[in-house]
Order: C-alpha cells, then sequence, then structure tokens
C-alpha cells in the first residue's frame, strides 16, 4: 500500500479531488495535470491505487486558470491584506463592500479586525 500525498510525476502536493465513488476518488495533480485513482481509508490516509493518465499540460493549464481566479490586494479602503478564493475582480474588502467605512468604529473594527485593534491599542 502506497500513501499517496504528492504527485508521483512532479513531486506536487497541490492536489485536488474530483467525484467521489464509495471509498475511491480521482485525484488530479495541479502542477502537471496528472491523473490518479486513489483510496480514502477513513480516518486514515490517502492510499494510491493506480495512475490514471500522466502529466497532461491541458489539465494543468485547466488548474493553474482555475488558481488564477485566486485575488490577493490590499483593500483601498481599510488597507488589510486579502485573499478572496473566488468572486468578480475587486479591490475592496468584503466587510468594506458590506460597511464602508467600518474600520474608523471602534467597536465593528474589533469583531472584524481583532488582530489590528489589538495592534493599535498596544502600540
Ligand atoms: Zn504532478
Ligand atoms: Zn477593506
Amino acid at each position: 500500500m502506497e500513501i499517496f500525498n504528492a504527485c508521483t510525476y512532479c513531486g506536487s502536493d497541490q492536489l485536488v479531488r474530483g467525484p467521489r465513488g464509495g471509498a475511491c476518488a480521482n485525484v488530479f495533480c495541479i502542477r502537471c495535470g496528472a491523473k490518479f485513482n486513489v483510496v480514502l481509508q477513513p480516518g486514515m490516509s490517502v492510499v494510491l491505487v493506480d495512475t490514471l493518465t500522466g502529466p497532461n499540460t491541458v489539465l494543468a493549464k485547466l488548474f493553474r486558470m482555475a488558481e488564477n481566479r485566486t485575488q490577493e490586494f490590499d483593500c483601498i479602503e481599510c488597507g488589510r491584506h486579502i485573499v478572496m478564493v473566488c468572486g468578480p475582480p475587486t479591490s475592496r474588502c468584503a466587510a468594506c463592500q458590506a460597511m464602508p467605512g467600518w474600520f474608523r468604529d471602534p467597536e465593528l473594527a474589533r469583531i472584524i479586525d481583532p488582530d489590528r485593534a489589538r495592534e493599535s491599542r498596544d502600540g
């Protein structure tokens, strides 16, 4: 039994799980597009059953496109560093879109950004 925690082709641990059928699932490597069949043992590791396809540049490209939808930016309103996994392109964080100026309100700031509220109090 082979524990499967990284792509056997490129060594990447960036793996995504496809549709699952019973204990079996397909797993794709984001970096090279290889496809594997694995068994998910309850409470245990993922075990490699079979390599379905080797590196696949088309698949890998699709995964990278999906990955590129991730947005990382500093909110132009509150300046917080934001990582968004999906959603329309934006330069404001969700908090600023829903409650513009929340960071000027000490009560809201403590709830939404407790780390910074603590920092500014200590410093
Ligand atoms: Zn790979
Ligand atoms: Zn913001």
